[in-house]
């Protein structure tokens, strides 16, 4: 799927943080729109791509100015009290354009001079091992979270065929703790994987998250219903991993891999 770019001037950069981010002071999206066009991403069913009226996946907005504006809203959303920040909740900040813009990069260079009390980076990239140097000054105030759905690329590609490979990403987490950023997977959502995927994350992560389509579309699994996202498991004859407790075969297997203290389910997963 090609993707449009357009350039836009935001006139706010960070969003309170309320409902599945309610443990976060804010949100920071440095795009709008994603390329990776996920088939189960639930802002398909969010106001920012409804309106829009084109195809998720088709359109990114590139910030323009975000650095300067995030250097205000930071300095200001600190005067009032405790600034802790989930980037990326809508987009993902490590999509492709952001090998060339690097607006990302600059709001962490932002974050780095002053920087929050907790920032939570999420993607499925492998380029957000480039920000390494950008990561290690904030210690343990910084989280890598990196979606890893499944371990079986075939799956991958069924459902998230614009995403970046699984293994790259594996690598990427690998990389981060080599260098000491703290790091998570995030199984969101869960899709269908194999009896050594928790063998194959333990090797490379010591924090792991699980996530449905029931407990983290923020509707109760409503807004992936609507996307009609069932059909693709039927299709495939997987339709036991489409169902609410479908979560309970992966965390049972990661608990015999990890222990307890290591496995988180859903929202508690991402908190600061
Ligand atoms: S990477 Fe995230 S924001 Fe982008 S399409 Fe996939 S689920 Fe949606």
């Amino acid at each position: 799927m090609k993707s449009q770019f357009f350039h836009k001037h935001p006139k706010t950069l960070l969003n309170k943080g309320t409902g599945f981010l309610a443990g976060y002071s804010h949100s920071l999206n440095p795009y709008a729109g994603c390329s990776f066009g996920c088939s189960y991403c639930y802002v398909r069913q969010m106001p920012v791509s409804l309106f829009r009226g084109e195809e998720w996946g088709t359109w990114v907005d590139i910030k323009r100015g975000a650095a300067d504006l995030l250097r205000k809203e930071l300095a200001r959303a600190k005067q009032k009290g405790k600034v802790t920040i989930f980037m990326s909740s809508s987009t993902d900040p490590y999509q492709p354009i952001e090998y060339q813009e690097g607006v990302t990069r600059s709001l962490l260079e932002v974050m780095v001079e002053d920087p929050p009390d907790f920032l939570l980076v999420q993607t499925r990239s492998p380029l957000v091992q480039r920000d390494i140097d950008l990561f290690l000054p904030f210690k343990d105030r910084v989280r890598v979270s990196m979606t890893i759905e499944t371990d079986r690329e075939e799956i991958r590609k069924q459902f998230t065929p614009g995403a970046p490979p699984i293994p790259g990403r594996l690598k990427a987490l690998q990389h981060l703790a080599d260098a000491g950023v703290p790091t998570q997977a995030a199984i969101a959502p869960v899709l269908p994987s194999s009896k050594a995927f928790p063998a194959k994350l333990a090797g490379v992560v010591r924090r792991v998250c699980v996530d449905d389509y029931f407990m983290g579309d923020g509707s109760g699994g409503k807004r992936t219903r609507n996307l009609g996202v069932d059909s693709l498991y039927e299709r495939l004859g997987l339709e036991e991993w489409y169902h609410p407790a479908a979560w309970r075969i992966v965390y049972d297997r990661l608990k015999e891999v990890f222990s307890d203290d290591q496995v988180y389910v859903s929202q508690e997963g991402f908190v600061p």
